[in-house]
């Protein structure tokens, strides 16, 4: 170590990186994607085994670890199991304050789906139903499904 550095304190420096990428969705997650942007169709996979209905879809079950290739459509409507209201901005999130990421149980589904509602915030309750809305120019990204709202 240089003799100047022993009695001085360390110090650090914050420093904040992006780094752009490219990540396929894989097989699954094309599949997905390319029905909600092309058909506003919302897919999932169903276990053999437990028969559990994954959305998004997943290749392997995380419970039975059974290869899952049976695709069921699943409804656009659903109920909130849980949410939290976003008030503040931060480059990473999908839109900007104010909206609230949701826990929607589909109907046909056997797990929540995170996704958006920009709408009606101050009315949101777990339990309400909620429908998709699928934006109008859909790219392949899950936010083809622009967000949902209270029915
Ligand atoms: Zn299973």
């Amino acid at each position: 170590m240089t003799e100047w550095l022993k009695d001085v304190e360390p110090l650090t420096l914050k420093g904040q990186i992006a780094v752009p990428y490219t990540w396929w969705a894989g097989e699954t997650g094309s599949r997905f994607l390319v029905s909600i942007r092309d058909k506003r169709k919302i897919l999932g996979t169903k276990c053999k085994e437990c028969g559990k209905v994954f959305v998004p879809p997943r290749k392997n079950c995380g419970r039975c670890f059974t290869n899952m290739e049976e695709w069921v459509e699943i409804a656009d409507e659903g109920v909130i199991k849980a949410h939290t209201i976003v008030h503040y901005a931060h480059p990473l999130q999908p839109v900007g304050p104010p909206f609230a990421y949701a826990l929607i149980r589909l109907d046909g589904a056997d797990v929540d789906f995170l996704h958006l509602i920009k709408k009606d915030l101050d009315k949101i309750r777990n339990g309400l139903r909620v429908k998709a809305i699928f934006s109008e120019q859909r790219t392949g990204h899950i936010l083809d499904i622009d967000s949902f709202e209270l029915i």
